[in-house]
């Protein structure tokens, strides 16, 4: 079926603002909830967001085969459920509805004052209930980066690390939707002065620059994704801020990997971009060397060309670009990653999600947490208002974006937000 939506020449009858992120080829999913308070399923184009259950209901969708409620609901499980040949049918008529030379609903007022919202009047909402998060360590550079300071810096990468994509098992009780505010986690640290191990508020709190894919169900117990399907049951992507407490995770971490330091909190973008809408950005992933064994092989293009940028914000100062990046850094695929998942006979559902691991490039102003672009605390930022970071401060924001671009059209996914607040009291 043609992906009539990624037309690089269609212009939309609403307006999209210069370099927007959601120009009418993008056509990403969320949910959001309005003044109203209706919470409905949506996309959106420039900055409009677009009640997708009132087009429902006003029989936009009428000829592909949905449920009569399904864009009338606070998670896009089931249309993910729905499978590859639904997304693209329910984008490529979004697409049409909202073309310029299409008058239906572009000339008729009524119908537009239950359809489209200003982005500052709708609240966006977590887009799917997430059943279970995976995250995976399957960049090479931040792998290095941390081997060298928490354990030896002749043997950074484990032995194991050039054969599977590592990943482990986190929560997905606590991600959240851009611009929720995040405590500073408490926890055990052993400073490496003490005698033991104390109690209190994490010293070190970081990001983490991530991207995370969200699947459908992709299989039945039992039985693997073979890695040549495995891209048909990725519905599309999101921003993803794994916070971290540095020093709660290195006192932790042994032997069986990150636990409170991770589950305190994850932030996400809150506009899926579909595979669809990045198909265009497809290219060449790292050469992996020695070769990935059998059901880890890929021929061609499989990664992505997404530009990533983090920011930090003191409170009442101005934002300081601190890492730029790319997605394309990634030594594992997202097809490897849910080939990997599987092969075990692991279930994967709709609305899984399986963030990336930290994006780190090959140079310094490219690493993807504040560990790294600090190195441990040895070299503090500077910031444009003259202060110094190592970590995150209380009350400092972290603002993560990410877009792609050739010559004919920009696809973006929006700003990724988190203000880290002091931590709760225990008395
Ligand atoms: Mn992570």
């Amino acid at each position: 079926m043609p992906n009539n939506a990624n037309d690089p020449n269609r212009k939309s009858w609403i307006e999209v603002p210069k370099n927007s992120d959601f120009p009418i080829q993008n056509i990403p999913f969320g949910v959001f909830i309005t003044k109203e308070d209706v919470i409905t399923i949506g996309t959106r184009i420039g900055d409009c967001a677009i009640d997708m259950g009132a087009l429902q209901q006003l029989g936009y969708f009428n000829g592909i085969d949905l449920t009569d409620d399904m864009f009338m609901q606070d998670t896009l499980n089931d249309f993910i459920s729905d499978g590859k040949k639904t997304w693209r049918l329910v984008r490529n008529r979004l697409a049409e509805i909202f073309d310029e030379n299409n008058s239906s609903l572009r000339d008729n007022k009524k119908q537009r004052d239950v359809v489209i919202f200003k982005m500052d009047d709708i609240e966006m909402q977590l887009p799917v209930q997430i059943g279970d998060y995976t995250d995976f360590y399957s960049s090479k550079e931040h792998a290095t980066n941390v081997g060298k300071m928490f354990r030896d810096p002749e043997n950074a990468l484990l032995p194991n690390w050039l054969h599977i994509p590592v990943g482990y098992h986190g929560r997905s009780s606590t991600i959240v939707p851009s611009g929720k505010n995040i405590r500073r986690p408490n926890g055990q640290t052993m400073p490496a002065d003490a005698t033991g191990p104390v109690f209190g508020p994490s010293k070190l709190v970081d990001f983490e620059l991530e991207m995370a894919f969200i699947t459908t169900d992709a299989n039945v117990l039992g039985e693997p994704v073979p890695i040549d399907e495995a891209e048909d049951y990725i519905f599309g992507m999101v921003l993803f801020n794994d916070w971290s407490a540095r020093d709660i995770q290195k006192w932790e971490y042994v032997p069986l990997g990150p636990f409170l330091a991770k589950n305190f909190a994850s932030t996400i973008s809150p506009w899926i971009v579909t595979m669809d809408a990045l198909e265009p950005f497809k290219t060449e992933s790292c050469e992996q060397s020695p070769a990935p064994m059998k059901y880890l092989q890929q021929k061609d293009k499989h990664t992505f060309d997404i530009n990533l940028e983090v920011s930090l914000q003191p409170e009442n100062s101005s934002e300081t670009v601190i890492s730029k990046s790319n997605f394309k850094y990634m030594y594992w695929t997202m097809a490897q990653q849910l080939a990997h998942h599987t092969v075990n006979g692991c279930r994967v559902n709709s609305g899984d999600m399986m963030g990336s691991g930290t994006i780190s490039g090959p140079t310094p102003d490219s690493f993807g947490s504040m560990l790294e672009l600090s190195w441990g605390g040895k070299n503090p930022i500077k910031l444009n208002d003259g202060s110094e970071r190592k970590f995150i401060n209380d009350n400092d924001t972290v603002i993560m974006r990410g877009y792609c671009q050739n010559k004919e059209v920009r696809i973006g996914f929006g700003e990724c937000v988190g203000k880290i607040l002091p931590a709760f009291e225990i008395k």
